[in-house]
């Protein structure tokens, strides 16, 4: 039998945290997010896609991969999503509870960050992930290399590879996709049905715009990694969404290239896009501004600096619309 003292101590824990935080609105969540604008029409806000409730398998299946290769599903008891987009939209359909493992860049939800750990996406191998025991594996395009897969599916191990291209239009497919291949194809379909909406809400949010702002995308990882996206990125798709004009791209720039003055003299960006983390490991917008060429351009000269978290903003997961629109609002002061 409990103590009372030891009953109530999450109440009193959570006041001592009110207390600390000086927070004093206690229906305000905890859940983390990238700094969202104020918005006049709080209507419009589209609702949270919350981890829903556990969802029950309806198995065997058998789907066909992005290579048209036919994999049947029979159990999934025992999941293991090889990249992150695709653990937070296992999560979201219900079944984050059968999930045994997932990779680093699977951050969200907060869940997802404290299961064993298989490396990062694009450099799996496949030993720690049948140390799991899984009874199917699921990822998108950037799950590799082919060597682990092909080890994986060679150990009897379910292989789903769903495609990833980096448009608007993939969040939908994807969400669909993994809920056929694990047995929930109806959660899977009302979820890409609402993630659909939030992104058209966004969109047409995105077409009142009047003005057309430069945007450039930075990924930076501390000094040594430090490049601007350009065309066929994920960060170009949901730039030009957000009724912006993807900087990179408009000086020729196809993938990733080196960060330079010169590149960044060319561009003139009028906005810099990054992520919060790659943020944090220059030293926030005071160590972006220290970088050659970037006090020089308008978006230095005026500190427009947005940051986001990385699947937040470019996983094309369930929370694509959020994002879209968060990123629709902070470059478009006249719709705010
Ligand atoms: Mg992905």
């Amino acid at each position: 039998m409990r103590s009372p003292a030891f009953r109530h101590w999450p109440l009193v824990a959570l006041l001592a945290l009110l207390l600390v935080t000086g927070c004093g609105d206690p229906t305000s969540s905890g859940a983390g997010s990238a700094a969202e604008p104020t918005d006049a029409t709080p209507a419009a806000r589209p609702t949270a896609v919350a981890a829903s409730s556990a969802a029950t398998p309806r198995l065997p299946v058998t789907v066909k991969d992005k290579d048209g290769q036919e994999v049947t599903v029979g159990d999934a008891s025992r999941i293991v999503p090889l990249t992150g987009d695709i653990a937070e939209i296992v999560w979201a359909l219900g079944l984050g509870a059968n999930v045994v493992g997932t990779d680093t860049s699977a951050t969200y939800p907060p869940e997802a960050r404290e299961l064993p750990k298989i490396g990062y996406q694009r450099q799996l191998s496949a030993e720690g992930i049948l140390s799991l025991r899984p009874t199917v594996v699921i990822g998108d395009e950037a799950a590799g290399p082919p060597a682990a897969l092909e080890q994986l599916r060679a150990a009897g191990v379910p292989v789903v590879i769903v495609p990833d291209p980096p448009s608007l239009e993939t969040p939908a497919r994807k969400i669909r996709a993994v809920g056929e291949a694990l047995g929930v194809g109806a959660e899977g379909e009302q979820l890409a049905a609402q993630t659909q909406a939030e992104i058209d809400a966004a969109l047409a949010l995105a077409a009142r715009a009047t003005g057309k702002p430069k945007v450039m995308f930075l990924y930076v990882r501390g000094a040594g990694t430090q490049s601007i996206g350009g065309k066929g990125t994920s960060a170009d798709a949901l730039i030009a969404a957000a009724g912006g004009v993807d900087a990179g791209t408009a000086v020729g720039i196809t993938g990733f290239k080196p960060l330079t003055a010169e590149a960044l003299a060319a561009a003139q960006p009028e906005v810099l896009l990054l992520l919060s983390a790659g943020l944090e490991s220059i030293g926030g917008a005071d160590g972006l501004l220290q970088i050659p060429g970037v006090a020089q351009t308008p978006a230095g000269q005026n500190r427009r600096v947005l940051a986001y978290d990385d699947l937040y903003l470019l996983g094309l997961g369930p929370r694509t619309g959020q994002a879209l629109r968060d990123l629709t609002l902070a470059l478009h002061p006249e719709l705010r």
